[in-house]
C-alpha cells in the first residue's frame, strides 16, 4: 500500500511526488510520457532564467527520485474506490494508496471514465477539468487533482507550485497536523 499515487510526472505531479517522497511518504508515479510541458521553452519560471521543457520535466524526475519516488511507466485506466484508499488500474496491474493525486495535465478523461466530477475548464483550450475543492480535494474519497486538469493557469511555476501545495495538504492529512518543509542553509 502506497502513502500517495500521483497520475502524471509532469510539474504538478512531480513536483507534488518530490515533497510527498521528502516527507517520508511512500510515493509511486504512474506516468503515460505525454507532457505537454515536452514542447515548451521556459523563459517564465522563477529560478531558471531559462530551461527547455524536456529538462524542466527529466530534472523534476531526478528530483523526486533522490527522495525515494517510484517511477513507473504507463497509462492509467481508471480510478476506484477502496475502503481505505483508492485504486490505480492500468494495462500492467492495480496500484493501492491511501491517497491518489490527478496530474493529468490536460487529460481529464481518466476522472470522467472513473466516475469523478469534471466540469468545464476556464482557461483557454482547455475543454474539461477535475471539479476540485480549494484544497484540491475530488468528488471521490481519497482522490485529488493539481496543475492544469484542477483547472489551474497553464504555466509550469503555477502547475508545479500546485502540486506542491495539494502534497501538503495530502502530507498534512497523513500526519494529522498541518505539515512544512523548510531546510535551514549549509
Ligand atoms: C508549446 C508549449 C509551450 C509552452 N510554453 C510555456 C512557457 O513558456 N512557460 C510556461 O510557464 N508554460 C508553458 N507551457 C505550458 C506548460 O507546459 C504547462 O502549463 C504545465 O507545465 C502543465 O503541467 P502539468 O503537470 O499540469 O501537465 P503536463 O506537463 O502535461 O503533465 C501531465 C502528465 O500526466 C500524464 N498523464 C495524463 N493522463 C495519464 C494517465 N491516464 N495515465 C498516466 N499518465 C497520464 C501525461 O503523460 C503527462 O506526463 C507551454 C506548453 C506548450 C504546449
Amino acid at each position: 500500500m502506497y502513502d500517495l499515487i500521483i497520475v502524471g510526472a509532469g510539474p504538478a505531479g512531480a513536483s507534488a511526488a518530490l515533497f510527498a517522497a521528502k516527507a517520508g511518504k511512500k510515493t509511486l508515479v504512474l506516468d503515460s510520457d505525454q507532457s505537454i510541458t515536452k514542447k515548451a521553452w521556459v523563459e517564465n519560471h522563477y529560478g531558471a532564467k531559462d530551461i527547455s521543457g524536456p529538462d524542466l520535466v527529466s530534472t523534476g524526475l531526478e528530483q523526486m527520485k533522490k527522495f525515494g519516488a517510484e517511477h513507473k511507466a504507463g497509462k492509467v485506466t481508471k480510478i476506484e474506490a477502496a475502503a481505505d484508499g483508492a485504486k490505480a488500474v492500468t494495462e500492467d496491474g492495480t496500484f493501492e494508496g491511501k491517497h491518489i493525486l490527478l496530474a493529468t495535465g490536460m487529460m481529464a478523461n481518466v476522472a470522467e471514465e472513473s466516475g469523478i466530477a469534471v466540469k468545464e475548464g476556464s482557461e483557454p483550450k482547455i475543454q474539461k477539468v477535475v471539479d476540485v475543492k480549494d484544497n484540491g480535494e475530488t468528488s471521490m474519497a481519497n482522490v485529488w487533482a493539481a496543475g492544469t486538469c484542477a483547472n489551474k493557469s497553464v504555466h509550469t511555476i503555477v502547475t508545479a507550485g500546485h502540486g506542491a501545495e495539494v502534497a501538503i495538504n495530502i502530507i498534512s492529512e497523513l500526519n494529522g497536523e498541518r505539515y512544512v518543509d523548510h531546510d535551514i542553509l549549509k
